[in-house]
């Protein structure tokens, strides 16, 4: 289980995060969404360790990870597929996601994940000798997300996947993460500005604007009614 309190953080002095307060239950889809500007890139920038907070808990597992340097809070099971994905384009797809296991102590089970993700994403597996810039944005994504599976996180941060996607590869994004979700017990901290994708697979939606929380509802209760819909995302 993440849990997040009253985390202040932001880029200089003045804060973009104002006391963030959020829970996400271990084995669930969470999506922030929110208007331009809300802070959600920097509420994942935070949690992923990118951004230090000025105050504030992040605690997963009840284990408090304030101040614990990037590598260790990837030991520690998070994993961060940030906004453009960060796929090596003079890499290929094979040496990407290895790259996703170079840290990890257990070599066997670190191949054990390189087979797994093959056989989740067979694109990738057709193109293992294929160099990053060679790929559509659909097979980035995959990228992307297979290297972060490679380290077998317990919570995942997910930057915007559906950008740049063409719908058919968004349903297919969204769905692989339901089964994740739902095969491993993964938790899922989903930005999306593709409201009703990320509505449509999450647990729980939790609504930011201007550095806070607003609201966190059922997901379902957010995407169904209307009236919400409109005092909380404007459509
Ligand atoms: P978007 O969907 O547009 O990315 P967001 O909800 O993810 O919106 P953030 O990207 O977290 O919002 O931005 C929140 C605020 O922080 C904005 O006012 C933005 O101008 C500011 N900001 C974002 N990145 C930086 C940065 N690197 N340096 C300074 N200010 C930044």
């Amino acid at each position: 289980m993440l849990v997040v309190r009253d985390l202040v953080a932001g880029y200089g002095a003045a804060p973009v995060l104002h006391a963030v307060d959020l829970t996400v239950p271990a084995g669930t889809i969470a999506a922030v969404v929110g208007a331009n500007g809300a802070g959600k890139t920097t509420l994942l920038r935070t949690l992923s360790g990118m951004l230090r907070p000025s105050a504030g808990r992040i605690l997963l597992d009840g284990e408090d990870l304030g101040g614990t340097p990037v590598e260790q809070l990837v030991r520690r099971g998070m994993a961060h597929v940030p906004e453009g994905r960060g796929v090596i384009g003079e890499l290929t797809v094979d040496e990407n996601l290895r790259l996703g296991g170079l840290w990890r102590r257990d070599r066997a089970d670190a191949g054990r994940a390189l087979d797994e993700v093959y056989q989740l994403f067979e694109p990738l597996a057709r193109r293992r000798r294929h160099h990053g810039h060679q790929l559509s944005g659909g097979e980035r994504q995959m990228l992307a997300l297979g290297r972060a599976l490679i380290g077998r996180p317990r919570l995942l941060l997910l930057d915007e996947p559906s950008l740049g996607l063409a719908p058919r590869v968004v349903a297919r994004t969204m769905a692989l993460l339901r089964q994740l979700r739902d095969d491993t017990g993964l938790t899922v901290l989903l930005v999306e500005q593709n409201v009703r994708s990320a509505l449509g697979i999450a647990d729980q939606g939790v609504v930011m604007s201007l550095g806070r929380v607003v609201t966190t509802r059922p997901a379902a209760e957010l995407r169904d009614d209307a009236d919400l819909r409109h005092a909380y995302l404007g459509f």
